[in-house]
């Protein structure tokens, strides 16, 4: 059933698997005999690497970033904090970063850069969505589920204010949903 602050859906549950079996068959073609490290970027990125792992029919690690940029609202602040780090040493090891979304592309592009520097053998990013449309920088990612428009969305992982990651589709939100927060603050 649809949630009550959703607006339109843009990409539907079946929609997603189907994305997801597409992603699994192309990372499985290039990486097998590469023993990857699979990064997932917390925490959006929680649904869609546990569906996207299961497709994945090759030996790799898995572990953990999580880096903030929105602090909760709307618009990318360009600054990447990182708020924890990997506990897997990367030199050598071809890397896989796994991204709910990419906007600015600011968030991706200092991570890779963040984990060649420290070594790693390749860098490339698989993202479920992409919004070309809000990038400030030069980057493409390497594995792209779907493009969307240049709209806030939230779903699947993404989130507003930290509500309504537990939705199975990705959505936008009612206009009333912002305005009701902005007469509470
Ligand atoms: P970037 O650095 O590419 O601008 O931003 C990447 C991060 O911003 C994503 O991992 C995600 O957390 C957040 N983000 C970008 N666009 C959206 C969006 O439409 N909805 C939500 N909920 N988060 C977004």
């Amino acid at each position: 059933m649809l949630h009550k602050d959703i607006e339109e859906v843009l990409v539907s549950q079946e929609e997603i698997k189907t994305i997801i079996k597409a992603l699994g068959t192309a990372l499985t073609e290039d990486y097998a005999n590469k023993k990857p490290l699979f990064v997932g970027l917390l925490k959006g990125c929680v649904p869609f690497i546990s569906d996207l792992l299961k497709e994945l029919d090759f030996m790799l690690e898995v572990d953990f970033m999580d880096v903030s940029s929105y602090h909760g609202g709307l618009q990318s602040s360009g600054d990447v904090k990182i708020v924890k780090d990997l506990s897997t040493a990367v030199k050598g090891r071809h890397v896989i970063l796994a991204e709910d979304i990419v906007d600015s592309g600011q968030t991706i592009q200092a991570i890779r850069s963040m984990l060649l520097y420290r070594g790693a053998a390749s860098v490339r990013v698989v993202t479920l969505l992409d919004k070309p449309k809000g990038r400030v920088v030069q980057l493409q990612p390497d594995y792209v589920g779907r493009t969307i428009p240049d709209a806030f969305v939230v779903g699947y992982g993404l989130d507003y204010q930290e509500f309504y990651r537990n939705l199975p589709y990705v959505g936008t939100l009612k206009p009333s949903v912002y305005q009701t927060e902005n007469e509470e603050s």
